[in-house]
């Protein structure tokens, strides 16, 4: 088995502030969890973006290997649910923030951290997935759960559109007979969102600015990734009975909103966590984007980088500047 191998790492500098630096490492720096895995695939998030360019604290201790996706192939296994060979993913449960993660070529995991890799997708494919795709399809869930009414009653609003959740939401959204509404910073996508399935396309800075509590009801439901004064307008323009699905907070973690749209219309808003979500919902999540989730479409919101990009990478996406989903190339 290879001696030295690169791995990203969230230290201190000089100044004290976290952030990532590629290193060698070996076999001994990693934790001692039973499974023992080969990483073929990670991904690029905005959680990477900030642990990464030391832009937020993610990773709680220090050294940590960052990355929060990974697909590979188990090569040793002290656990008996997993044997040598299998083929798997993880998503979150701490990776990065308390656990050491997956920009490294190997890692060492708990095996109920483990997830069969979907029979319907490659290593890389569901790397272009990662928690971005799964936290989408986690969102989609929730709002069908919420009831019935998205389907009967309009229009569904994604926010942080050309980003790698909202990319998913809207693809997985139009391929569920939703008439899905962009909403996006960059002009420059539109042509790019029609092509995931958006009908209609607006600009972010319809949501930017504190408005009134109560507005004329546009949306049976929406998907948001940006939080702050958008989520508190995408509330207050929420149909009677709607829901909200409140993923993100690339705009800020900050809510300035009342409780209008939830007293007065029922408007729900339903918190969406991808980390520690339990093993049945994200089988969910992944037999959704089996189902829902097509190829070409994934293929169009993907590229591909090796690990040594990574902070650049890091850099572009915490700016809001990565289109949809990067895959990482673990070598
Ligand atoms: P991306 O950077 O790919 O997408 C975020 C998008 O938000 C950008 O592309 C941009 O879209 C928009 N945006 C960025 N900055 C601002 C701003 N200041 N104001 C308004 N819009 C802005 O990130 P991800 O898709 O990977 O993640 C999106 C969010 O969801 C992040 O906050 C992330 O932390 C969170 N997240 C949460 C998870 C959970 O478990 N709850 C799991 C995964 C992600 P555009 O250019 O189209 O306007």
């Amino acid at each position: 088995m290879t001696e030295s191998f690169a791995a990203m790492i969230i230290d201190q500098d000089e100044a004290g502030r976290p952030n990532g630096r590629l290193r060698e490492i070996t076999l001994a720096d990693l934790p001692d969890h039973p499974v023992l895995v080969e990483i073929s695939h990670s991904s690029l998030n905005y959680k990477d973006g900030l642990a990464i360019s030391g832009k937020g604290r993610i990773a709680r201790r220090t050294p940590l290997i960052a990355g929060i996706d990974l697909a590979g192939v188990v090569v040793e296994s002290r656990s008996p649910e997993w044997k040598a060979g299998d083929k798997v993913i993880v998503n979150g449960w701490g990776l990065s923030e308390t656990e050491s993660g997956a920009f490294t070529r190997f890692q060492r995991l708990k095996p109920e951290w483990l997830t069969p890799l979907p029979s319907a997708f490659s290593a890389e494919q569901a790397m272009a997935i990662g928690t971005a795709g799964y936290t989408a399809a986690l969102a989609v869930l929730a709002l069908e759960d919420w009831g019935n009414l998205i389907k009967a009653r309009g229009d569904v609003l994604v926010t942080g559109a050309a980003g790698g959740v909202g990319s998913m939401a809207i693809s997985l959204l139009s391929a569920r007979g939703y008439r899905v509404v962009a909403s996006t910073g960059r002009a420059g996508e539109h042509d790019y969102l029609r092509s995931l399935g958006a009908a209609e396309c607006i600009d972010r800075s319809e949501f930017s600015a504190v408005s009134r509590p109560l507005q004329a009801e546009r949306w049976s439901g929406a998907v948001d990734s940006v939080g702050s004064t958008t989520l508190a307008n995408v509330l207050a323009q929420t149909g009677y009975g709607g829901a909200v699905a409140a993923c993100g907070l690339a705009g800020g973690s900050d809510l300035p909103a009342t409780v209008l749209p939830h007293i007065l219309r029922g408007v729900a808003l339903l918190g969406i966590d991808s980390v520690m979500a339990p093993p049945d919902k994200r089988q969910r999540a992944w037999d959704l984007l089996s189902g829902s989730l097509e190829a070409e479409k994934l293929a169009s919101m993907t590229c591909v980088a090796p690990m040594r990009d990574l902070p650049v990478l890091a850099e572009e996406i915490v700016a809001g500047r990565v289109r949809g989903r990067v895959v990482i190339e673990i070598a």
